[in-house]
């Protein structure tokens, strides 16, 4: 007997019919001998249906105390879709609980709307699965140390079932999601990509962080570090599949690299609209320039991504960053306010109709010439690079937003991705 943790997303919630058959799913694992934790999220479209009404109400503060109402309002949606679980369960006959996460309680520092998790107090859920009952934890919230009601950011249901697979020391996480697996792109792009069987722990991780949203950056961050198995598979396959079966289908997210097996040089392509880019124009160029402009933009506790700084002519440089799209105008005034007077700078620019696409792959470490086919493949589609950045094994190209789709197609097409 093991102790499995399931998450299913908004889609896998999205009717009464399509969460009776989580419940049937759930149910089939728990009479195959498991203990069963299951995370959902809310049902699709209900997070954005919240927030979407809080933006009616007040379009554009940005305040810890409307963050704040946020969560408490966000988190309703979660709290609904597990207790609609546990009742789905009960009506297939298995003894069921929902908790919400201040219950549990997953504990979280207070940054509303993007917290982390800081520890999981298992007790009260393993008594009921000793109990012998399914037990229902809510995705994407916890509760801070003032008792106040978090969300984990956009995705988070993910962080929070390896967050308790990993506290419970579960034998498996399960992702079931609206696709059968991660592949080597978004399926919705590019059609022709293909399933993945297995991942390296480093290259979802990279992926996720470039912008694959199939998995929540923290939630593989987390999986990593406690070395939770995860899985990413479908909630779309017949319910009466057997247990073994499904058990083994989807993509695995390995924590070694499998030597048998021919490794691809590039494993998949991640692509983001999320980013803009910010230049500082006619910075003189002296030592502490880029301490100056990004000292300020971390300590509003704003994250910069790309770094480019231009070559200096006159003793006058440009310096260019990407930031998260929605701390775009922040990052400006900021610059304006501060950073402009202090530098004697001539001026801030920006550009929010950018994209970052990327290649991820684990063999780039022992092979020359990748990034320079990457190159070559977007000049052949006549596409401009506005900023590389790489690392071990990634490259990423900042280029226009409206190439994003076909510089991806382009990229899978020249690793041929679409034959592994
Ligand atoms: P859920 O609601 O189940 O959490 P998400 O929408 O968050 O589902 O994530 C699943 C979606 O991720 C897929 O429908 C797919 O469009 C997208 N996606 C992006 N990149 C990939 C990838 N490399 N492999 C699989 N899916 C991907
Ligand atoms: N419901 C939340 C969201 O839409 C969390 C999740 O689905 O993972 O972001
Ligand atoms: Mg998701």
């Amino acid at each position: 007997m093991a102790l499995i943790v399931h998450k299913y997303g908004g889609t896998s919630m999205g009717s009464p019919e399509r969460i009776k058959n989580v419940a049937k799913r759930v149910a089939k694992w728990a009479r195959a001998g498991h203990q069963m934790v299951v995370v959902p999220s809310a049902m699709s479209g209900e997070t954005n249906r919240l927030l979407g009404l809080a933006k009616e109400l007040a379009p554009s503060r940005v305040s810890t105390a409307y963050h704040r109402e946020l969560d408490m309002l966000a988190a309703t949606g979660e709290q609904a879709s597990s207790a609609l679980v546990a009742i789905a369960m009960q009506a297939e006959g298995l003894e069921s609980v929902s908790y919400a996460g201040w219950q549990v309680p997953v504990r979280t520092d207070s940054s509303f709307t993007k917290a982390r998790i800081e520890s999981i107090d298992d007790k009260r859920v393993r008594a009921d699965l000793d109990a012998g009952k399914v037990v229902i934890v809510t995705g994407f919230q916890g509760i801070d140390p003032d008792g106040n009601i978090t969300t984990l950011g956009r995705g988070g249901s993910d962080t929070s079932a390896v967050a308790i697979a990993a506290a419970m020391k579960a034998a498996e996480c399960l992702i079931y999601t609206d696709v059968d697996g991660v592949y080597t792109t978004d399926p919705r792009v590019v059609p022709e990509a293909k399933r993945l069987t297995t991942l390296s722990f480093e290259e979802m991780l990279e992926m996720a962080s470039l912008g694959s949203k199939v998995l929540q950056i923290r939630s593989v961050e987390f999986a990593g570090k406690y070395k939770v198995p995860l899985r990413v598979l479908s909630s779309f396959t017949p319910v009466d599949i057997d247990v073994n079966e499904e058990a083994v289908s989807g993509t695995l997210i390995t924590f070694e690299e499998d030597e048998k097996m021919e490794k691809a040089v590039v494993s998949g392509i991640a692509f983001t609209r999320d980013e803009a880019k910010i230049s500082v124009l006619g910075v003189p160029d002296t030592p502490g320039i880029a301490y100056q402009i990004l000292g300020e933009v971390a300590e509003a506790n704003i994250d910069v991504d790309v770094i480019i700084q231009n070559l200096s002519k006159d003793g006058k440089t440009d310096f260019s960053f990407t930031v998260n799209r929605n701390d775009y105008q922040r990052t400006i005034d900021l610059l304006k306010d501060k950073v402009l007077p202090k530098l004697g700078a001539q001026e801030v620019v920006g550009d929010t109709k950018i994209a970052k696409v990327s290649i991820v792959g684990i063999g780039m470490r022992s092979h020359v010439g990748v990034a320079s086919k990457m190159f070559r493949a977007l000049s052949e589609e006549g596409i401009n690079i506005k900023m590389i950045s790489t690392s071990e094994i990634k490259t990423s190209v900042v280029i226009d937003e409206k190439y994003v789709e076909l510089a991806v197609r382009a990229l899978h097409k020249a690793f041929e991705l679409d034959q592994a």
